[in-house]
């Protein structure tokens, strides 16, 4: 951050008083810019046993499978993001189930959610930000072209509690070591 959304003076990165943590502030009318993490939320939808998936046409992992999902927008709960999210890709009504996976990406400053849902029909409706959508079994998931590791861990719980049919909440960090 370079101006003061507020008063457009240049901001300056200090620690404010009682703070503990470096801040965009503006000196000019005295705006702190607080910078937390966002949420993505998404879904793992089925229809008769297949799974849906969205390949990306948007960066980052342009031409890469998706689970559908996207950043929370204000003045929705999760779930409903999630949902608007499934829509919004896959053109498809996700009728929303439960919390499945919880999944902490620090290093990008994010968290990822999914939940478990169901459509009533197989058609597809892909949006903007998606090139295609289709619904794969557990055996036809693209693991080599998936766009992000939350999406991969995210699936492979999936197929693994499908024997059981359990479904427990998954939670986890993906941390990201530097390559030395
Ligand atoms: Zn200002």
């Amino acid at each position: 951050m370079k101006f003061c959304s507020v008063c457009a003076h240049a901001v300056v990165q200090k620690i404010p008083p009682g703070d503990n943590r470096l801040r965009f502030c503006c000196e000019a009318c005295g705006t702190v810019h607080y910078e937390n993490p966002k949420m993505v939320l998404g879904t793992v939808t089925t229809f008769g046993g297949k799974i849906l998936l969205c390949k990306r046409a948007i960066e980052p992992r342009y031409g890469f499978w998706t689970l559908p999902a996207g950043f929370m927008e204000n003045g929705e709960t999760t779930a409903q993001g999630a949902a608007r999210e499934t829509l919004e890709e896959a053109g498809v009504e996700a009728a929303i189930e439960k919390l499945y996976a919880v999944i902490d990406v620090p290093h990008v400053h994010q968290t990822h959610l999914f939940y478990l849902a169901s459509a009533s029909s197989d058609a597809l409706d892909p949006g903007e930000e998606s090139l295609d959508a289709i619904w794969v079994s557990p055996e036809e998931v693209p693991w080599e072209q998936l766009a992000f590791p939350t999406v991969a861990k995210t699936l492979r719980w999936f197929i693994e509690d499908l024997p059981a049919g359990m479904m427990p909440l998954h939670t986890d960090a993906i941390r990201y070591t530097p390559k030395k």
